[in-house]
């Protein structure tokens, strides 16, 4: 007789798993394990372990209400996979379900434990996602150049999602990504309507105080803990923001300020990350909204790309290029990361503040972990290595398949052109653009070399200087090898004698 063990990861919190059902309630057994080893094998911060373990207690209450036998261990200081052999074993199972973990060391892991017990495993696909990875190899498969805004039309088409009747986009475009790069006002954002924020329940101040504990020395506060951690208030976090937020995501999107750390974004990528919310309907409630309220097409296609767009993108990219794809270096960057990437500790005020955020809540949007914390860990010229092990531990929505694409094929560059047309680099001058972190900053984002030289200009132009003839190849960055040009040649020698310095004393810029 066939008696199944169903594994279900910390990520995977989904009452409509594919691995849940075929469940014969009378034999077959869950098993969830809380291992320290998740919180530990990279630096995590104190919200983000908090967070699952949060998340995952309340979905086992769930499970167990639905009267399903659960094996909890709590708090084990084994691996999960030294657990499931051991569970495997105890309880005579003959088959092993689970759904294809979302990082590629998990899924070793627990092929090799099945292999070792000498039992079956069926590891099946996740249909939580849009795009099979079946469906996302084809794609690739007669590409010459594998480009996020084809796989998204792409998907778009498949789902009519903002088309018309006859295929063609919603609004005449595909893409609005041209209206939706506004910085804020001058004077700032003015109100924005607050996300919805939820204060911890019992169960969650428990894993708040055990957090405290037992990684007493981890990063980041627990102070401003308000994740949504049950299915129920992941969504009503959705409908708070499809309400009274959607309106304004666009056009702000890319703006930053100083004590602003949501701006107008969703907040939903911890809970759609955890499975406790569907992408699907996440996309259906902002269509519903666009209707409903009338709202810009620009907001409601920037935010629907992100979604059915880069979300799907980078898990796909991520499971084709695993596991070249965590050794990737491109440039052959070496330097270590600096020390204050973990406490915020800089003279540089845009990445004070964005770090600053990212330890007081494990969050900042896009174009802070692309632009400021990315951008300078690529000109810094920081071994890959280290900058993704720091955003897999410091962010609440990170888990490596949505993680690694997006910091070491996107910020980094580390895996060349495979699926970004140019490295995403800028000088404080974009920054002073998006931003008002250059008012109370101790350099000047326009000065190149010498005593105020903001360290993002001076590398920026350090980098050009270094990769030239790269950027001169491309029509999409020859623009900005132009712009080097009519720096005079002392000045350029200047740039680097300064370059050379801060590169050496990362530590203390
Ligand atoms: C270097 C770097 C590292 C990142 N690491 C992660 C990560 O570990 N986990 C993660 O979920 N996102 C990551 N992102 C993508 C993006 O920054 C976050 O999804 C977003 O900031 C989450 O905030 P939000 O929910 O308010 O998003 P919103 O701005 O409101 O966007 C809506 C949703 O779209 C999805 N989304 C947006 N951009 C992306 C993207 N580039 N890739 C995949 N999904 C996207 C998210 O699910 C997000 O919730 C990273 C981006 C960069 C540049
Ligand atoms: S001057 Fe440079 S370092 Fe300072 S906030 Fe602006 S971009 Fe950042």
């Amino acid at each position: 007789m066939s008696k199944k063990l169903i594994l279900i990861l910390g990520d995977q919190l989904d009452i409509a798993s594919p691995a849940l059902k075929n469940i014969d309630i009378a034999v077959d057994a869950i098993l969830m394990v809380e291992s320290a080893n998740e919180a530990q094998y990279v630096w995590s911060h104190k919200a983000k372990i908090a967070l699952f373990v949060s998340a995952m207690r309340h979905f086992a209450k769930q499970l167990e209400q639905q009267g399903l036998s659960l094996i909890y261990i709590k708090q084990s200081t084994k691996t999960i996979a030294e657990n499931l052999k051991v569970e495997l074993v105890k309880g005579k199972f003959t088959h092993l379900i689970c759904v294809e973990p979302g990082e590629w060391r998990l899924k070793q892991a627990i092929e090799a434990v099945a292999s070792e017990v000498g039992i079956e495993l069926e590891m099946q696909e996740d249909t939580h996602f849009y795009c099979s990875r079946e469906e996302f190899s084809a794609w690739v498969a007669n590409k010459k150049e594998l480009r996020l805004e084809y796989f998204y039309r792409l998907m778009r088409k498949k789902h009519g999602i903002l088309v018309d009747g006859e295929g063609n986009p919603e609004g005449g475009q595909w893409n609005f990504d041209k209206d939706n790069r506004k910085p804020f006002p001058k004077k700032g954002p003015g109100l924005i309507n607050p996300p919805e924020l939820f204060d911890p329940d019992d169960i969650t101040r428990g894993v708040l105080a055990e957090v405290e504990k037992r990684y007493p020395d981890h990063p980041g506060s627990l102070a401003n803990f308000q994740w949504p951690v049950t299915r129920k208030q992941a969504l009503q976090a959705l409908q708070c923001f499809v309400e009274h937020r959607l309106a304004t995501f666009g056009i702000h999107e890319d703006a930053m300020w100083t004590g602003t750390p949501f701006g107008w974004h969703s907040l939903l990528s911890s809970s759609l990350n955890l499975k406790l919310l569907n992408p699907r309907e996440v996309i259906s409630a902002v269509l519903g909204a666009w209707k409903k309220y009338d709202l810009d097409i620009a907001t409601v296609e920037g935010f629907i790309r992100q979604i059915l767009g880069w979300r799907e993108f980078v898990r796909g990219m991520y499971y084709l290029d695993m596991p070249q794809m965590a050794k990737d270096n491109f440039y052959q960057h070496q330097n270590k990361l600096p020390a204050w990437y973990w406490s915020g500790d800089t003279k540089m005020h845009c990445m004070k503040a964005t770090i600053g955020q990212t330890l007081e809540y494990g969050y900042a949007h896009h174009i802070q972990r692309l632009m400021v914390t990315g951008n300078f860990a690529l000109l810094a010229e920081i071994l890959p290595k280290e900058v993704c092990d720091w955003y897999l531990a410091i962010y609440i929505d990170a888990i490596e398949w949505v993680e690694l694409p997006n910091t070491a094929g996107m910020a980094l560059f580390a895996s060349g052109g495979r699926f970004t047309s140019k490295p995403y680099i800028a000088s404080g001058a974009y920054i002073k653009r998006m931003s008002n972190y250059c008012d109370s900053c101790h350099y000047k984002p326009d000065v190149r070399f010498g005593e105020t030289a903001c360290p993002m200009t001076n590398l920026y132009w350090n980098f050009l200087i270094k990769h030239r003839k790269q950027f001169e190849a491309s029509p999409r960055t020859r623009l900005m090898t132009a712009n080097l040009a009519r720096i005079s040649e002392p000045d350029q020698k200047a740039i680097q004698i300064h370059a050379k310095a801060l590169l050496a004393n990362l530590d203390s810029v």
